[in-house]
């Protein structure tokens, strides 16, 4: 076997859907001594995450946990455990990872009634509450807080408060909103919020944040089946991150240390003041857009802060503007996902990417590749806005 001596991984700027910007901080983190699972110095290192979570999470939540895979297991954490086959569940799709969700819920047994709304808006809450009046043998309502396939930020309180109303569980997907926005765990009583760690968290991905309130943690006990997953199973995890430090499985040790090292960043820079720059720097970079002329996909009133979704313009190529903006700058974008393929472009600013100088770096940058495909964009009137915004 050939290798190429030595491999240099070279920097690119990620201001797509995730993963976002790495901080140094987190990176050497990651490069810290290896200790073993149980170890005394490894475990205080774990207890201290949890801490930081339930900081996040804005909870008192016990099981608090970062559980040993993407935000995907997260999602499956939810369902496997929250599930036993022949429930009823209603879960609201109005993107990619409503669908999923929908997806990993079937595969655990349950009988799903979907609510939906179309791309780019938000699910309404009187057609979640007409679907619990009509199924009040369901248990669960699963709904996604930031749809990243589309860039909707999803009011949650009605829906909650419905589900509640009836009895039933909540579980959120708060991917790519936890670290970036109020995640209203505890002020809404959401039974179970799952997160990833490469979006606004801004670490690599590998580790997905769970919480659970005490009464879905009831639930999770007197279920009749075993849970469908033996490494996501929460009976058996919570024994672990616990007093007890119970063998399961071998803790991704490292991804520990660069998830405490962010979550450190977060608790310094403040947990208000991470989500009001989130929130800043997006209305200058929607601000912007709009002065060079392009259209966002959803309403100024439910777009997230960490996720904009472009219209792609008239006779413009989407793909060949993602590949110039990599080959000429090193920016990195997302496409449009399932329906809306081809259709949109989707910029995140998240953790440390968003910031000034990306906004600016990448309206420019932006501008320019679509000029060079004859859209008159206006460069110069995009960054006066930001300054205007921000300044
Ligand atoms: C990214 C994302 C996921 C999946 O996370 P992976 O880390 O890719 O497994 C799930 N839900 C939402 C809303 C996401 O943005």
């Amino acid at each position: 076997m050939k290798l190429e001596n030595p491999r240099n991984v070279p920097e690119k700027l990620l201001l797509g859907p995730g993963p976002t910007p790495v901080e140094s901080r987190v990176l050497r983190a990651l490069s810290e001594p290896t200790l073993g699972h149980l170890d005394k110095d490894f475990v205080a290192i774990m207890d201290e995450t949890r801490d930081l979570l339930r900081y996040v999470f804005q909870t008192k939540n016990e099981l608090t946990v970062a559980m040993s895979g993407t935000g995907s297991a997260g999602m499956e954490t939810a369902c496997v455990n929250m599930i036993e086959r022949g429930d009823k569940v209603i879960i609201c799709t109005h993107g990619v990872f409503g669908t999923r969700m929908v997806d990993v819920a079937e595969r655990c047994g349950a009988e799903v009634v979907t609510v939906s709304a179309p791309m780019g808006k938000p699910i309404d809450p009187e057609d979640v509450a007409r679907a619990i009046k009509d199924n009040p043998d369901a248990k669960v309502v699963g709904i996604v807080h930031a749809e990243t396939s589309t860039g909707v930020l999803q009011p949650l309180d009605d829906i909650a408060k419905a589900a509640h109303d009836a009895g039933m569980f909540v579980l959120v997907d708060a991917v790519t909103s936890l670290g970036g926005m109020e995640v209203p765990v505890d002020r809404l009583g959401l039974d179970m919020v799952y997160s990833g760690t490469q979006k606004c968290l801004a670490c690599p991905p590998g580790l997905a944040p769970v919480t659970v309130n005490p009464r879905a943690v009831e639930h999770i006990k007197n279920r009749q089946q075993k849970v469908q997953s033996w490494y996501l199973d929460l009976t058996m995890i919570m024994r672990y991150w616990g007093q007890e430090r119970f063998y399961h499985h071998t803790a991704p040790i490292n991804m520990i240390y660069g998830l405490n090292e962010a979550l450190r960043i977060i608790a310094e820079e403040g947990l208000e003041n991470r989500w009001r720059r989130h929130r800043r720097n997006a209305e200058a970079l929607w601000d912007g857009l709009e002065a060079l002329g392009v259209k966002l996909l959803v309403d100024k009133e439910y777009r997230l802060p960490s996720l904009t979704s472009i219209v792609v313009p008239e006779g413009v190529d989407e793909a060949a503007v993602r590949k110039d903006l990599m080959s000429q700058y090193s920016v990195e974008i997302g496409s449009g996902l399932g329906e809306l393929k081809g259709k949109i472009l989707r910029v995140g600013l998240m953790g440390s990417g968003s910031n000034k100088e990306n906004v600016v770096f990448f309206l420019a940058a932006f501008g320019t590749v679509l000029r060079k495909q004859g859209f008159g964009a206006d460069i110069g009137g995009a960054l006066e806005a930001v300054e205007k915004k921000l300044s």
